[in-house]
């Protein structure tokens, strides 16, 4: 029983996310450990935070399983920022990176998130002054 449990569970090796309210939902089929924290002026904005942490998939491996419908998308004008959220409850939601990745943000994961290690550390010059960047990923003054 315990083999037929370990299988099953390697089979469904997969991370899954959700906003707060539930309403959007998603899943993405591969693994990825890396993370990436942006902590520029314009994500920081957006999040209200110190920036924001995201996962970089292939668009071809992510899927939404519900409530596509109900996202909203913010370009911000002159720029080629832009960001994705659930229209009920706000949460920031995963978007498309360039023509083949998407970009999630790590707090919306509830699952599949268990090796997640922060590797990069973008747009440093620009941190809140308050912003205390600790750990071993890797500090970067720029994007990459
Ligand atoms: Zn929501
Ligand atoms: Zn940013």
């Amino acid at each position: 029983m315990i083999c037929l449990y370990l299988n099953l569970k390697k089979e469904e090796d997969m991370i899954k996310g959700h906003c707060n309210c539930g309403a959007v939902t998603f899943e993405i089929k591969s693994e990825i450990n890396d993370i990436y924290v942006c902590h520029c002026s314009i994500c920081r904005r957006s999040t209200g935070a110190n920036g924001i942490s995201v996962i970089i998939s292939k668009i071809s491996d992510f899927k939404w399983t519900n409530g596509s419908n109900q996202i909203k998308t913010w370009h911000k004008p002159n720029h080629d920022w832009q960001t994705s959220f659930c229209q009920t409850c706000g949460s920031t939601l995963p978007g498309e990176n360039d023509d083949s990745r998407m970009y999630i943000p790590t707090g919306l994961i509830s699952e599949g998130d268990d090796n997640f290690k922060i590797v990069h550390h973008i747009w440093v010059e620009s941190k809140a002054p308050w912003d205390e960047i600790c750990g071993q990923g890797k500090q970067h003054k720029k994007g990459l």
